[in-house]
């Protein structure tokens, strides 16, 4: 399965909030969207749902425009807001039960399906749990089973970290991981830790612009050499760049991402995917992206 992005731009009222946005995703990709709050995500992936319409330009499903069949797409598309809505009186059997109603799978199919997830999810113990009492971390595998329900091949997940616990963090990663080796995964967020291990392709959102469309390694590859670190006694203006800053006995020990090097005692330092994000995003390291 292929998914062209052709040149979106998306206007509400009285703000663009995505400009001339193009991008080709494939099955077997697990993509990263980042940027920061307002960049531009969440209306990129209704867009890519059909929750909502471009303004401009088009999205091809295998060459096929979406907004002229977003009853098929409905079927193909497995969304995961921000927030799960749970049903705190329901138990996670009969939540599951109600959503797979509410997406039309039939009961049989849907009796399957939910007892092959809430195994591969390990939640086969949680089952008769009413969701109220349910953890943060069950209720947002509950929120992934209900959008994997009739078997989505573009499973989109808008910030699923949060409120999760470490360890929950990283089992629903891999089972993300998992998922996205016959399907497209899109997973959002704002925080670059959460997808580097996982990702084979991230874009990054700035102001409505995809500013890098490419794999993590490259991406840390365009920050080669641009990030360093040094102590300065104090620190009295903005610096352009600074991804971390620390009080230490010494000063304050600053890390920066500058294609100069910022001060006579910087010593260059290994970059991370954060850093990289913040290069592209200060202008460094850009190239146009089109399909
Ligand atoms: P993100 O998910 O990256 O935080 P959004 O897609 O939610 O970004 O928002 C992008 C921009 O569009 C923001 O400036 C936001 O305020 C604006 N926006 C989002 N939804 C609406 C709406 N329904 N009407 C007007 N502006 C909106």
């Amino acid at each position: 399965m292929e998914q062209v992005l052709e040149d979106i731009t998306k206007e509400y009222k009285d703000k663009t909030a995505l400009r001339n946005v193009s991008a080709t995703l494939h099955s077997g990709q697990l993509i990263g969207l980042i940027g920061k709050n307002g960049a531009g995500k969440t209306t990129l992936l209704k867009l890519i749902s059909t929750i909502l319409k471009p303004t401009s330009g088009r999205i091809l499903l295998d060459g096929q425009d979406i907004v002229k069949m977003p009853n098929v797409m409905r079927s193909v598309v497995g969304y995961l807001p921000q927030e799960v809505s749970a049903y705190p009186n329901l138990t996670m059997l009969e939540y599951l039960s109600y959503m797979a109603s509410v997406k039309g799978v039939k009961r049989k199919d849907a009796e399957n399906q939910i007892s092959s997830l809430l195994a591969a999810f390990h939640l086969q113990d949680a089952e008769s749990k009413r969701m109220g009492n349910c953890s943060g971390g069950m209720k947002q595998r509950a929120g992934i089973i209900c959008a994997l329900l009739g078997d989505p091949q573009i499973l989109i997940i808008d910030e699923p970290t949060t409120g999760l616990d470490p360890e929950e963090r990283v089992a629903v990663r891999n089972i993300l991981s998992r998922l996205s080796k016959e399907r497209i995964v899109i997973l959002s967020t704002h925080i670059v830790s959460d997808i580097e291990a996982v990702a084979s392709r991230i874009l990054l959102l700035q102001q409505g612009s995809l500013v890098f469309n490419d794999s993590p390694e490259e991406l840390i590859a365009r920050a080669k050499g641009c990030v360093w670190e040094y102590t300065l006694p104090s620190l009295q203006e903005d610096r352009k760049g600074i991804s971390s800053m620390v009080q230490t006995e010494r000063g304050i020990h600053i890390r920066q991402v500058s294609r100069e090097k910022p001060e006579e005692q910087a010593v260059p330092v290994k970059s991370t995917l954060e850093d990289a994000c913040l290069f592209v995003m200060e202008g460094y390291g850009r190239k146009r992206y089109r399909l």
